[in-house]
Protein backbone atom coordinates (compact mmCIF):
# COMPACT_ATOMS: atom_id res chain seq x y z
CA UNK A 1 0.00 0.00 0.00
CA UNK A 2 2.69 2.44 0.98
CA UNK A 3 6.12 2.63 0.00
CA UNK A 4 8.90 4.56 1.16
CA UNK A 5 12.58 4.10 -0.56
CA UNK A 6 16.24 5.51 0.35
CA UNK A 7 14.03 8.45 2.19
CA UNK A 8 16.73 11.49 3.02
CA UNK A 9 14.99 14.34 5.19
CA UNK A 10 17.69 17.74 5.58
CA UNK A 11 17.77 20.37 7.23
CA UNK A 12 19.95 23.14 6.67
CA UNK A 13 22.03 24.71 9.87
CA UNK A 14 24.95 27.17 9.62
CA UNK A 15 27.52 24.34 10.16
CA UNK A 16 26.46 23.13 7.14
CA UNK A 17 23.19 20.58 7.00
CA UNK A 18 21.91 18.16 9.24
CA UNK A 19 20.62 15.08 7.86
CA UNK A 20 17.20 14.05 9.88
CA UNK A 21 16.90 10.91 8.09
CA UNK A 22 18.91 8.88 6.09
CA UNK A 23 18.16 6.62 3.23
CA UNK A 24 14.84 5.22 5.08
CA UNK A 25 13.08 2.32 3.89
CA UNK A 26 10.08 0.42 4.58
CA UNK A 27 6.41 -0.90 2.93
CA UNK A 28 3.33 -1.26 4.90
CA UNK A 29 0.97 -3.73 3.35
CA UNK A 30 -2.71 -3.00 2.45
CA UNK A 31 -4.47 -3.89 6.49
CA UNK A 32 -0.88 -4.34 8.01
CA UNK A 33 -0.09 -2.54 11.28
CA UNK A 34 3.32 -1.47 11.33
CA UNK A 35 4.84 -0.28 14.31
CA UNK A 36 7.64 2.46 14.51
CA UNK A 37 9.83 2.90 17.76
CA UNK A 38 12.99 4.78 18.57
CA UNK A 39 14.06 7.27 21.04
CA UNK A 40 13.34 10.49 21.33
CA UNK A 41 14.70 12.40 18.06
CA UNK A 42 15.34 8.99 16.02
CA UNK A 43 12.97 10.71 13.05
CA UNK A 44 9.86 8.60 14.11
CA UNK A 45 7.59 12.05 13.59
CA UNK A 46 9.21 13.35 10.57
CA UNK A 47 8.85 9.90 8.91
CA UNK A 48 4.92 10.72 9.15
CA UNK A 49 5.22 14.32 8.46
CA UNK A 50 7.23 13.41 5.54
CA UNK A 51 4.67 10.84 4.38
CA UNK A 52 1.68 13.05 4.45
CA UNK A 53 3.81 16.18 3.01
CA UNK A 54 3.80 18.03 6.17
CA UNK A 55 7.65 18.89 7.21
CA UNK A 56 7.91 21.82 8.44
CA UNK A 57 10.57 24.25 6.20
CA UNK A 58 13.32 24.56 6.28
CA UNK A 59 12.69 20.85 6.60
CA UNK A 60 13.16 18.81 3.06
CA UNK A 61 12.81 15.63 1.63
CA UNK A 62 16.69 15.37 -0.06
CA UNK A 63 15.72 11.95 -1.82
CA UNK A 64 13.80 8.80 -2.21
CA UNK A 65 10.46 8.12 -2.90
CA UNK A 66 7.31 7.81 -1.43
CA UNK A 67 4.70 5.78 -2.94
CA UNK A 68 0.97 5.08 -2.30
CA UNK A 69 -0.58 2.54 -4.31
CA UNK A 70 3.01 2.79 -6.85
CA UNK A 71 2.19 5.76 -7.53
CA UNK A 72 4.38 8.68 -5.91
CA UNK A 73 3.25 11.16 -3.34
CA UNK A 74 6.35 12.91 -2.75
CA UNK A 75 6.19 15.11 -5.53
CA UNK A 76 2.88 16.71 -5.08
CA UNK A 77 1.63 20.12 -4.88
CA UNK A 78 -0.18 21.38 -2.14
CA UNK A 79 -3.31 21.31 -3.32
CA UNK A 80 -3.00 17.55 -4.60
CA UNK A 81 -1.53 16.50 -1.01
CA UNK A 82 -4.40 17.97 0.34
CA UNK A 83 -7.09 15.76 -1.23
CA UNK A 84 -4.33 12.88 0.26
CA UNK A 85 -5.04 14.02 3.50
CA UNK A 86 -7.79 12.73 4.92
CA UNK A 87 -9.27 10.77 2.42
CA UNK A 88 -6.52 8.41 1.46
CA UNK A 89 -4.31 8.62 4.86
CA UNK A 90 -5.98 9.75 7.84
CA UNK A 91 -3.61 11.30 10.73
CA UNK A 92 -3.58 11.48 14.52
CA UNK A 93 -1.36 12.94 17.10
CA UNK A 94 -0.38 13.52 20.22
CA UNK A 95 -2.27 16.20 21.17
CA UNK A 96 -6.05 16.48 19.97
CA UNK A 97 -5.89 19.81 19.36
CA UNK A 98 -3.42 19.67 16.74
CA UNK A 99 -6.59 17.91 14.44
CA UNK A 100 -9.45 19.35 16.36
CA UNK A 101 -10.77 23.11 16.27
CA UNK A 102 -11.92 24.14 19.48
CA UNK A 103 -14.10 26.98 17.71
CA UNK A 104 -16.48 24.34 16.23
CA UNK A 105 -18.55 21.72 17.18
CA UNK A 106 -17.61 18.63 16.82
CA UNK A 107 -20.77 17.75 14.21
CA UNK A 108 -19.71 20.63 12.62
CA UNK A 109 -15.89 19.62 12.04
CA UNK A 110 -16.76 15.92 11.24
CA UNK A 111 -19.25 16.36 8.91
CA UNK A 112 -16.93 19.06 7.37
CA UNK A 113 -14.49 16.62 6.78
CA UNK A 114 -16.65 13.83 5.49
CA UNK A 115 -18.42 16.14 2.38
CA UNK A 116 -15.07 17.57 1.71
CA UNK A 117 -13.97 13.96 1.07
CA UNK A 118 -17.62 12.48 0.02
CA UNK A 119 -20.37 13.03 -1.80
CA UNK A 120 -23.00 12.88 0.62
CA UNK A 121 -25.80 14.94 1.89
CA UNK A 122 -25.83 17.01 5.28
CA UNK A 123 -27.89 14.68 7.01
CA UNK A 124 -25.88 11.98 5.91
CA UNK A 125 -22.83 12.67 6.71
CA UNK A 126 -24.21 13.51 9.98
CA UNK A 127 -25.54 9.90 10.41
CA UNK A 128 -22.47 8.85 9.36
CA UNK A 129 -20.36 10.93 11.68
CA UNK A 130 -22.73 9.87 14.91
CA UNK A 131 -22.17 6.17 14.17
CA UNK A 132 -18.29 6.83 14.00
CA UNK A 133 -18.26 8.32 17.22
CA UNK A 134 -20.65 5.63 18.60
CA UNK A 135 -18.30 3.18 17.04
CA UNK A 136 -15.14 5.06 18.52
CA UNK A 137 -16.64 4.47 22.08
CA UNK A 138 -18.26 8.11 22.94
CA UNK A 139 -21.09 7.30 24.99
CA UNK A 140 -24.95 9.47 23.84
CA UNK A 141 -23.29 10.35 20.44
CA UNK A 142 -26.43 11.34 19.48
CA UNK A 143 -26.56 13.87 21.61
CA UNK A 144 -21.95 14.58 22.26
CA UNK A 145 -21.71 15.45 18.99
CA UNK A 146 -23.00 19.10 18.89
CA UNK A 147 -20.75 19.60 22.21
CA UNK A 148 -17.14 21.50 21.59
CA UNK A 149 -14.09 19.43 21.63
CA UNK A 150 -13.35 21.20 25.29
CA UNK A 151 -16.32 19.63 26.79
CA UNK A 152 -14.57 16.12 26.31
CA UNK A 153 -12.08 14.80 28.62
CA UNK A 154 -8.61 13.91 27.22
CA UNK A 155 -9.50 10.14 26.28
CA UNK A 156 -12.76 11.07 24.56
CA UNK A 157 -11.03 13.63 23.01
CA UNK A 158 -8.85 11.60 21.21
CA UNK A 159 -11.55 9.00 20.61
CA UNK A 160 -12.97 12.39 18.84
CA UNK A 161 -9.93 12.41 16.48
CA UNK A 162 -9.62 8.78 15.84
CA UNK A 163 -13.31 9.20 14.29
CA UNK A 164 -12.24 12.56 13.05
CA UNK A 165 -9.17 10.24 11.22
CA UNK A 166 -11.51 7.96 9.94
CA UNK A 167 -14.57 9.93 9.17
CA UNK A 168 -13.62 9.86 5.32
CA UNK A 169 -12.63 6.41 5.13
CA UNK A 170 -8.81 6.53 4.34
CA UNK A 171 -6.80 3.40 3.50
CA UNK A 172 -4.08 4.35 5.83
CA UNK A 173 -3.90 5.88 9.46
CA UNK A 174 -0.42 7.22 10.42
CA UNK A 175 -0.98 7.77 14.79
CA UNK A 176 1.99 9.77 15.82
CA UNK A 177 2.04 8.83 19.80
CA UNK A 178 -1.70 8.52 19.83
CA UNK A 179 -1.92 8.11 23.42
CA UNK A 180 1.32 9.64 25.38
CA UNK A 181 -0.63 12.04 26.56
CA UNK A 182 -2.88 9.80 28.42
CA UNK A 183 -3.67 7.55 31.50
CA UNK A 184 -2.11 4.19 31.22
CA UNK A 185 -5.83 2.59 31.72
CA UNK A 186 -7.09 4.18 28.59
CA UNK A 187 -4.20 4.12 26.37
CA UNK A 188 -5.30 0.22 25.68
CA UNK A 189 -8.81 1.01 24.89
CA UNK A 190 -8.21 3.54 22.68
CA UNK A 191 -5.05 2.07 20.33
CA UNK A 192 -7.49 -1.32 20.51
CA UNK A 193 -10.30 0.96 18.86
CA UNK A 194 -8.06 2.61 16.31
CA UNK A 195 -6.86 -1.04 15.60
CA UNK A 196 -10.76 -2.61 15.19
CA UNK A 197 -11.92 -0.21 13.36
CA UNK A 198 -8.87 -0.44 10.64
CA UNK A 199 -9.25 -4.01 10.72
CA UNK A 200 -12.91 -4.07 9.49
CA UNK A 201 -12.21 -1.62 6.79
CA UNK A 202 -9.31 -3.51 5.71
CA UNK A 203 -7.32 -0.02 6.21
CA UNK A 204 -3.43 -0.13 7.27
CA UNK A 205 -1.80 2.08 10.10
CA UNK A 206 1.26 3.25 10.85
CA UNK A 207 1.35 3.59 14.64
CA UNK A 208 4.40 5.15 16.44
CA UNK A 209 5.49 5.15 19.76
CA UNK A 210 8.27 5.13 22.53
CA UNK A 211 6.22 2.04 23.85
CA UNK A 212 7.21 -1.90 22.90
CA UNK A 213 4.73 -3.08 24.78
CA UNK A 214 1.91 -1.20 22.94
CA UNK A 215 3.69 -2.45 19.87
CA UNK A 216 4.13 -5.92 21.04
CA UNK A 217 0.16 -5.88 21.31
CA UNK A 218 -0.71 -4.57 18.43
CA UNK A 219 1.89 -4.12 15.27
CA UNK A 220 2.36 -7.08 12.82
CA UNK A 221 5.94 -5.81 12.12
CA UNK A 222 8.04 -3.10 13.57
CA UNK A 223 10.52 -0.70 12.39
CA UNK A 224 12.86 0.24 14.62
CA UNK A 225 14.30 3.79 13.92
CA UNK A 226 17.52 4.59 15.40
CA UNK A 227 19.51 8.22 14.71
CA UNK A 228 17.57 8.66 11.52
CA UNK A 229 18.52 5.24 10.41
CA UNK A 230 15.55 1.83 9.99
CA UNK A 231 18.44 -0.14 12.35
CA UNK A 232 15.72 -2.75 11.93
CA UNK A 233 12.70 -4.30 10.76
CA UNK A 234 10.57 -7.63 10.69
CA UNK A 235 7.38 -9.30 12.12
CA UNK A 236 7.62 -8.11 15.91
CA UNK A 237 8.24 -11.69 17.30
CA UNK A 238 11.75 -11.59 15.24
CA UNK A 239 12.47 -8.41 16.06
CA UNK A 240 11.97 -9.25 19.81
CA UNK A 241 13.47 -12.49 19.19
CA UNK A 242 16.91 -11.61 17.78
CA UNK A 243 17.17 -8.11 17.55
CA UNK A 244 20.63 -7.23 16.17
CA UNK A 245 20.78 -3.49 16.93
CA UNK A 246 22.40 -2.80 20.42
CA UNK A 247 19.38 -0.53 20.73
CA UNK A 248 16.82 -2.53 20.30
CA UNK A 249 18.18 -5.08 22.57
CA UNK A 250 17.86 -2.32 25.48
CA UNK A 251 14.21 -1.93 24.11
CA UNK A 252 13.01 -5.28 24.49
CA UNK A 253 14.24 -5.17 28.01
CA UNK A 254 11.36 -2.98 28.77
CA UNK A 255 8.73 -5.12 27.45
CA UNK A 256 6.45 -5.73 30.31
P1 LIG B 1 10.14 11.99 19.78
O1 LIG B 1 10.07 10.58 20.26
O2 LIG B 1 10.76 12.89 20.79
O3 LIG B 1 8.85 12.50 19.26
P2 LIG B 1 11.04 11.62 17.03
O4 LIG B 1 11.63 10.29 16.77
O5 LIG B 1 9.63 11.83 16.62
O6 LIG B 1 11.22 11.96 18.59
P3 LIG B 1 11.64 13.74 15.18
O7 LIG B 1 10.68 14.77 15.66
O8 LIG B 1 11.26 12.98 13.98
O9 LIG B 1 11.98 12.71 16.36
O10 LIG B 1 13.03 14.47 14.96
C1 LIG B 1 14.16 13.80 14.48
C2 LIG B 1 15.34 14.72 14.34
O11 LIG B 1 15.10 15.65 13.31
C3 LIG B 1 15.66 15.54 15.56
O12 LIG B 1 16.53 14.87 16.42
C4 LIG B 1 16.33 16.75 14.97
O13 LIG B 1 17.71 16.46 14.76
C5 LIG B 1 15.73 16.88 13.61
N1 LIG B 1 14.74 17.98 13.52
C6 LIG B 1 13.39 17.86 13.66
N2 LIG B 1 12.79 19.05 13.49
C7 LIG B 1 13.78 19.95 13.25
C8 LIG B 1 13.81 21.35 12.99
N3 LIG B 1 12.70 22.09 12.92
N4 LIG B 1 15.01 21.92 12.76
C9 LIG B 1 16.16 21.18 12.80
N5 LIG B 1 16.17 19.87 13.03
C10 LIG B 1 15.03 19.26 13.26
MG1 LIG C 1 7.90 12.47 17.60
Amino acid sequence: LLSVRDLVVEFPTRHGTLRALDQVSFDIGPGEVLGMVGESGAGKSLTGAAIIGLLEPPGRIAGGEIRLRGARIDNLSYEQMRRIRGRRIGMVFQDPLTSLNPLYTVAQQLIQTIRTHMDVSEADARKRAVALLDRVGIPAAARRIDDYPHHFSGGMRQRVVIALALAAEPELVIADEPTTALDVSVQAQIIDVLKEICAERGASVMLITHDMGVIAETADRVAVLYAGRVAEIGPVRDVIQHARHPYTAGLMGAIP
